[in-house]
């Protein structure tokens, strides 16, 4: 009787994790496709931009010193090769404002925050760095010098490449730069015929390095969720027998790691802790197994919540469940707050014990924080659970988001009462 019970708790509990992982956004994503170089989730996309950026942040960087020493050789070559007064125009584009935008891409990469200032000013630095290199070219072809356009072409095919570029932005660069080229050459006196010709092979160039670009961005992002999901089922291991959502030690783990990210960047950390209503009643009334079972169904509904690629719902112990949720802001704290009350009244597990409803109901307790240096994450979890226990005696089924931790005197107090369902 007690093997085929714990057999049943087994086949119960890989059912939740099946259905958590399927649940994912992720898995949903990898189902559905992406066509158009986006995932729907608001989360997910931000995350890939941002471990797009890290993932290649020295490359980027190797990058970009490279071409700082590519435009100084060109610009001592030319200084060796080129008359005077041609020479003295060439070097003031090169020196006066091509290197010093290489120079302010170097620096974005070594922002505190690349994924968000990288990303942000890489497209409209690339376009004027591209210019730069146009007004090089042509001046170079105006004082026949014959250097036609061969450094706005190489620009055009590899730009996207070197500069770390996603597809979006790598063809707003190239159009931008061909339409650019266009007009200067066409200002600059530059015969129809020769800009003609030197507009059609740019804008193959273009084509070229924007149909290369999508497919390798198709390839990183399919990479992308496959990775995730695979990290989802090799953590088996570390789930909770009964629930099937992440146990104690994998919870602790991931709130440290998660921790000390947020310190290295200085990104928003939240803890939620959620506790079922009068659940000693409730094992009184319905039965342990019963118990069992409502624990297995508020955990799922806790896995519906959390779906963001970092978040990270756990079983904390007992009748007690934890979110850490990572870079998030006090509005989606907010709805997700909101969210975790209506889950759980669908559910609508009746309750024949609490004071509160004749349903199962929960208690919240949120505490957020951007975390300083020299702070430990067991601040956040004191704090989450002085939260939960304010929301305990100020009477139940409500979230209480702790004041102390928030440093920046962010949003605090109550968050709105679910709706009551009938
Ligand atoms: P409160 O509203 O203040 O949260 O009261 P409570 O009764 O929910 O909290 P209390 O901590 O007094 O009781 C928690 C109960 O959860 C006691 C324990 O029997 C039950 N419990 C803990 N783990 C399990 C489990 O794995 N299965 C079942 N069925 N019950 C469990
Ligand atoms: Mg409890
Ligand atoms: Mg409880």
């Amino acid at each position: 009787m007690e093997a085929a019970e714990s057999g049943q708790t087994r086949v119960n509990a890989e059912e939740t994790q099946k259905l958590i992982i399927a649940e994912s956004s992720i898995a949903r994503q990898l189902k559905k496709g992406f066509e158009r170089l986006r995932f729907d989730e608001l989360g997910v996309e931000a995350y890939f931009r941002r471990e797009f950026v890290h993932d290649r942040l020295t490359r980027i960087r190797a990058n970009l010193f490279f071409m700082l020493s590519i435009l100084l050789t060109f610009a001592l070559a030319d200084a060796l090769v080129v008359d005077e007064v041609a020479h003295t125009r060439l070097y003031v584009v090169q020196i006066g404002g091509l290197v010093p935008v290489v120079g302010i891409l170097i620096g974005l990469t070594y922002h505190r925050r690349p994924h968000r200032m990288y990303l942000r000013w890489v497209t409209w630095l690339s376009v004027l760095l591209g210019f730069g290199i146009i007004l090089v070219d042509i001046r170079a072809e105006v004082d026949g010098l014959g250097a036609l356009f061969s450094g706005v072409l190489i620009y055009t095919l590899f730009s996207g490449f070197l500069l770390g570029m996603l597809f979006k932005e790598a063809i707003t660069v190239g159009a931008l730069v061909w339409a650019l080229y266009l007009a200067t050459a066409l200002c600059a006196g530059i015969p129809e015929s020769t800009v003609l010709y030197n507009a059609s092979v740019l804008l193959v160039a273009f084509i070229v390095s924007a149909t290369v670009s999508y497919s390798v961005e198709e390839g990183i992002r399919h990479h992308f969720l496959e990775r995730f999901q695979l990290h989802e089922l090799s953590l088996t291991v570390v789930r909770d027998g009964l629930t099937g959502l992440y146990n104690r030690i994998a919870f602790d783990e991931c709130l440290n790691s998660r921790w000390s990210n947020a310190q290295r960047q200085g990104d928003m950390v939240a803890m939620i802790l959620i506790d079922i209503d009068y659940f000693k009643r409730y094992n009184d009334e319905h039965g342990h197994r019963g118990g069992d079972d409502c624990l297995r169904k508020v955990a799922q509904a806790l896995a519906r919540c959390a779906r963001r690629p970092l978040d990270y719902a756990a079983r904390y112990g007992g009748e007690e469940f934890a979110i850490i949720l990572y870079d998030t802001t006090p509005e989606y704290l907010e709805e997700l707050s909101m969210r975790i009350h209506a889950e759980v009244s669908a559910l609508a597990i009746r309750h024949g014990a609490s004071d509160v409803s004749d349903r199962v109901t929960v208690s919240v307790g949120m505490a957020f924080v951007v975390p300083q240096m020299e702070r430990s994450a067991g601040g956040i979890v004191q704090a989450a659970d002085e939260a939960l226990y304010q929301a305990k005696t100020r009477g139940r089924n409500q979230t209480f988001v702790d004041s102390e931790a928030s440093y920046a005197a962010m949003k605090t107090g109550y968050f709105r009462k679910p709706p009551k369902v009938a």
